[in-house]
């Protein structure tokens, strides 16, 4: 069972370079698993125990299944968790020659550890909005193959490299493409147009935008003397997303569950498919009876906000609170700040503490140093948005927002392990 999650795992972060594609990931699983998809645009007609899923903006998902408990009585499960993570985005008129070199200009998305990015094998992959016999239609692309690199700059033409290098991102971090003769002109939506024909079979009349980001095509792997760790990009926040599909399709059928992915967390979630949006309570109203019996249903609910936690990094021990410091391996983290930039109360963590210690999973806490500033996520995002009960946890993690993070092996089927058994569970507080 550990095998086939971890293979799982690496299949999913490899097949979900950007979040549009994690989002046909996830949805592909659903399907598999026998939910059907519902269009936002047309009359819903949902039966009893029912499974369902939702996409907002191809880089959003709900899903939900309607248990055989009335909501009314039980309350909802939830577990969140987002799709989108730190990248760099190609700019619409990207192309640059110089030095008779092929590169793209590129922004930074959210909060990207970005010395990693050199000397990576990138590619390119993301979603394309093209003209088809008059018609405005979008497709996912992806390159697959290595097609561009950012090169360091040789130690000998900075030799204070190691002491401390700013990079600046409008000048250091355009990737190069290729080697082009005097005489070419790049043209980068032509090379989207043959890319989208090679793909899907297609002549586009016009690339018109798109929404592109470069990705390390080193594939995600189970690392150390004794595999205990998973080094991949985009374990932030995949890995919770992954979890929690895998939790949604393992527990059983007696209570109303849902699992919302959402995309933009990276960049404060304040989107139309973000969670500081309406998507998740647009979704709810139409799943759940409305009126009085919706808040009764909601004030019943409970949310685990599934987001990674930072692990103590043992070279760098004191950037933690010395009674708070999450080991890889050593299960969930209960994330837990005073002033809400986490969710979790005494009530929520009590409950998820109690459910690890039933299910026989390991769990720690986190609360940042008193002098550091403290992170946050979609749980107080979206507590604030429903009014629902929260509690943020996530697996620990080192390398947060670089290209390729780390996380413990044994981890996932303890988060798997209690989210499953979150979502089967007969009572909530
Ligand atoms: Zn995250």
């Amino acid at each position: 069972m550990r095998e086939e999650l971890i293979q799982g795992l690496l299949d999913f972060l490899n097949a979900s370079p950007t979040p549009f594609h994690a989002t046909t990931s996830l949805a592909m699983r659903l399907e598999a698993a026998g939910y059907r998809h519902l269009d936002e645009r047309a009359p819903w007609h949902l039966e009893a125990g029912g499974r369902y899923y939702v996409t907002r903006n191809d880089s959003s998902i709900i899903a939900f299944k309607l248990g055989n408990r009335p909501a009314v009585d039980g309350g909802i499960r939830l577990v969140g968790a987002h799709t989108d993570s730190p990248c760099l985005r190609v700019k619409p008129s990207p192309e640059l020659q110089r030095q008779g070199y092929f590169q793209l200009g590129v922004e930074v998305y959210g909060g990207a550890l970005l010395a990693p990015w050199f000397d990576r094998d990138l590619s390119l992959a993301g979603r394309v909005t093209y003209r088809r016999d008059g018609k405005v239609e979008s497709q996912l692309i992806d390159f697959y193959q290595p097609i561009a690199v950012i090169p360091s700059l040789a130690i000998h033409l900075n030799r204070e490299a190691n002491q401390g290098w700013a990079i600046n991102p409008q000048n250091e971090l355009p990737p190069i493409l290729a080697q082009l003769a005097s005489s070419e002109t790049a043209d980068f939506r032509a090379l989207l147009a043959e890319q989208l024909a090679m793909e899907h079979d297609f002549n586009p009349d016009a690339v018109l935008d798109y929404e592109l980001s470069f990705y390390d095509t080193q594939s995600a792997a189970i690392v150390g003397l004794n595999q205990d760790f998973i080094a991949s990009a985009r374990l932030d926040n995949l890995l919770s997303c992954y979890a929690g599909l895998q939790a949604l399709i393992d527990s059983d059928d007696e209570e109303t569950c849902v699992l919302v992915c959402t995309d933009h967390e990276e960049v404060g979630s304040c989107s139309a498919c973000g969670a500081d949006g309406p998507f998740l309570e647009q979704v709810l109203r139409r799943a759940l009876p409305g009126g009085d019996d919706f808040v009764r249903i909601i004030q019943r609910s409970l949310l685990v906000s599934a987001d990674n936690a930072h692990g103590v990094h043992p070279n760098y021990a004191d950037k933690h609170d010395g009674n708070h410091g999450p080991k890889l391996n050593a299960g969930p983290v209960i994330k837990i700040n005073s002033n809400q930039r986490y969710a979790t109360n005494s009530e929520t963590a009590g409950f998820f503490r109690h459910l690890c210690l039933e299910n026989e999973v390991p769990v720690q806490s986190f609360v940042v140093r008193s002098d550091m500033a403290c992170g946050s996520t979609i749980g107080p995002i979206t507590a604030s948005q429903l009014g629902v009960r929260t509690v943020d946890i996530g697996l620990p993690t080192f390398a947060m927002h670089s290209i390729r993070e780390l996380a413990g092996s044994h981890d996932v089927d303890h988060l798997v392990k209690v989210l499953t058994a979150f979502y089967s569970s007969p009572e909530l507080p």
